[in-house]
């Protein structure tokens, strides 16, 4: 529920409410008591007729603002005192009081009135409070009577699971039409607003509403769903997009950085909403700056859309069964940059720029404009070449030839792997060669492209969504792939006759379930950091995997270990270009395509000669005693070819 305090969701249209899917509205008893006045509701017939709005509407009692707002006020058993702070006149709110206002504003749902108290209170004073709430219930439930309008109970208990266990059983004992968790976002920690979630909804009936009062981001949405509450009200979609702040399908965005000035794409690829279809990001973002309200409007219009969209997603995968999939995969990307609360207000503003840096167990370091991608635990870059894009054009898409193939005349798709995703570096310069392809007008006019399927296998998207989050350093992801494979794991250009798909997990496993490789782009992290790969057991796999096809595997690598282990596995080896700083690459075939006319330059006796001498000839993970492969690499076809 979009929160309209004052009849109105600060700076939206109804009709973009409308647009948005928006089932309920959020109205509060309270401001509205003091400003229009009832007798306006009345005159309207209600809150519906005044704001002329055709869907529902839900009224809060009143009680949190009675113990949020500043000002005198007094609570007695009888009900609530405090002096409005429009006329300074003392107002008297009871239990009954409050709903004869909400019957009068005409709410689809009113709440009853509770008593909330601060998150920090000591055990005695919740239960006080508490108390008072269950017998402030049934005076509700007794002036509702027998009208239209639905009535909603009120758990409270602070931060006791004793307590809330007992509110949620006392109140949950009574007809109300739905129930609610109050008390809640008022300075508790995420973790005990979760666990104390749990403990509620465990005890409130499985077929009636259940809402979170007041809660919450994104994240606070999953987490509280994936605890069984159905109903949210949050201000946060509309006051966070005042401040700039977005939340996406890639994280909370943060238009008051300058790192998203001049951004060429919409503020999220994967929304719908008018804002994402019409403007830049440099366009809000420019907005934002300029203090224009439009900034305010559009970034809360998209909020609030994506807030409806999750909601629905969230329902469509718990109708699917599919829900423990999407929960985890959706934790710690939601909300992803930060969270509200007190928890950053250490932090200094370097320190700040810094962890916006990092995630998980990568961090972006920036050399001169570009952005590399630096595992932490390692040490290791990524591509530490000056231009990643230029070096997975040397490397991988130029040496094999994917232009040149991309152009035969074959209907079955050209399938590629590229082992280690990371920042996405090579397959968007594989994308950038296909989709180029497709728009030459000699090629579009002569016949069709070989369709292209590519594969990315990683373990960790991390680095992939660190990279989007800082897109200035990263400008090839620029594009609408990355931003949909990280999210939806594919991405898709069917004129082009282009496929990309995400296989997550360990490729040593997810490698069985893809169909076999024209072309493999081998590029982990070395040894040091992904040691697994590079061993003679996965080179076995691999080649067990491509003993039909004909295979090519392009390495940055020449290091003697890891011929050694393609060798022993049963690939044929060449030499691979020189790039950037290293003299030679590799090159690996699997033995069909070495029957073939490859072209390549195979190694020789020369480099067996070599090998032998060498300290490193013992292939990754190898018994160094173990004759197999050994004899594997001297007997090797590829060394006896004139025999
Ligand atoms: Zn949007």
């Amino acid at each position: 529920m979009p929160v309209g305090t004052h009849a109105a969701v600060r700076a939206q249209r109804r009709e973009d409410l409308l647009d948005s899917g928006v089932q309920v509205l959020l109205a509060n008893t309270y401001h509205l008591l003091l400003r229009p006045g009832l007798e306006i509701f009345e005159k309207f017939a209600g809150i519906h007729g005044f704001m002329n709005w055709p869907r529902s509407v839900l009224t809060d009692s009143g009680g949190f603002q009675i113990f949020s707002l500043p000002g005198s006020r007094t609570m007695r058993e009888e009900g609530a005192e405090f002096r409005s702070y429009v006329d300074r006149q003392t107002v008297h709110l009871s239990p009954e009081r409050s709903i004869a206002a909400q019957k009068s504003i005409g709410a689809d749902i009113m709440m009853v009135l509770d008593q909330c108290v601060p998150s920090t209170v000591d055990h005695s004073a919740a239960k006080a409070a508490m108390d008072l709430t269950h017998r402030w219930a049934r005076r509700c439930l007794t002036a509702r009577g027998d009208g239209a309008q639905a009535l909603f109970g009120i758990v409270q208990g602070a931060s006791y699971p004793d307590l809330r266990r007992e509110s949620a059983r006392v109140i949950s004992d009574m007809p109300f039409d739905g129930f609610a968790i109050g008390g809640l976002a008022v300075g508790e920690t995420a973790a005990e607003r979760e666990e104390c979630t749990g403990i509620v909804t465990e005890s409130l009936p499985q077929d009636r509403p259940r809402y979170l009062m007041g809660v919450g981001t994104t994240r606070d949405l999953l987490e509280a769903v994936h605890r069984g509450v159905d109903m949210f009200d949050c201000i946060l979609p509309t006051a966070l997009a005042k401040q700039g702040v977005a939340f996406t399908s890639l994280g909370r965005r943060d238009l008051r950085r300058a790192a998203y000035r001049g951004v060429d794409a919409p503020i999220d690829p994967n929304c719908t909403c008018h804002t994402c279809t019409t403007y830049s990001i440099a366009y809000l973002w420019h907005l934002q700056r300029v203090h224009e309200t439009q900034g305010w409007q559009l970034l809360g219009l998209h909020n609030i859309h994506f807030y409806q969209e999750l909601m629905r997603r969230m329902r469509g995968h718990i109708l699917a069964g599919t829900w423990l999939d999407f929960y985890r995969a959706q934790r710690d990307v939601l909300d992803a940059r930060d969270s509200y609360g007190p928890a950053v207000t250490h932090v200094t503003r370097a320190q700040r720029r810094k962890l916006a840096l990092r995630r998980g167990r990568y961090e972006v370091v920036a050399r001169d404009g570009v952005g590399h991608i630096r595992d932490m635990r390692s040490g290791e870059i990524m591509h530490p070449v000056d231009d990643p894009q230029e070096e997975a054009r040397s490397l991988y898409v130029g040496p094999a030839r994917l232009a040149e193939r991309l152009q035969a005349d074959e209907s079955v798709p050209l399938v590629i792997w590229d082992v280690g995703l990371g920042a996405a570096a090579n397959a968007m310069a594989t994308i950038l060669v296909a989709e180029g392809l497709a728009r030459a007008p000699a090629v579009a006019a002569a016949r069709a492209l070989r369709p292209l399927s590519l594969l990315s296998f990683e373990n960790d998207l991390d680095s992939l969504l660190l990279a989007l989050q800082q897109i200035d350093l990263f400008p090839y992801l620029r594009h609408a792939a990355p931003h949909l494979l990280a999210v939806e794991h594919r991405w898709a250009a069917r004129a082009a006759g282009i496929e990309w798909r995400l296989l997550p997990g360990d490729f040593r496993a997810s490698k069985f379930a893809a169909p076999p490789p024209d072309i493999i782009y081998f590029d982990p992290f070395s040894f040091k950091t992904d040691s697994d790969l590079w061993s003679l057991s996965a080179f076995r796999e691999l080649a067990q995997v491509c003993a039909t096809s004909a295979t090519e595997l392009f390495t940055y690598t020449y290091s003697t270990s890891v011929r050694a282990a393609m060798l022993a596995a049963g690939f044929y080896v060449a030499k691979g270009s020189a790039t950037g700083p290293k003299a030679e690459t590799t090159i690996a075939l699997s033995p069909r395509a070495a029957a073939g006319p490859h072209g390549r330059e195979l190694l020789g006796e020369e480099w067996l000669a070599k090998w032998r001498r060498s300290d490193a000839r013992v292939p990754f993970g190898a018994d160094p005693e173990d004759p197999s492969w050994q004899e594997a690499i001297s007997g090797h076809p590829q060394f006896h070819t004139r025999a």
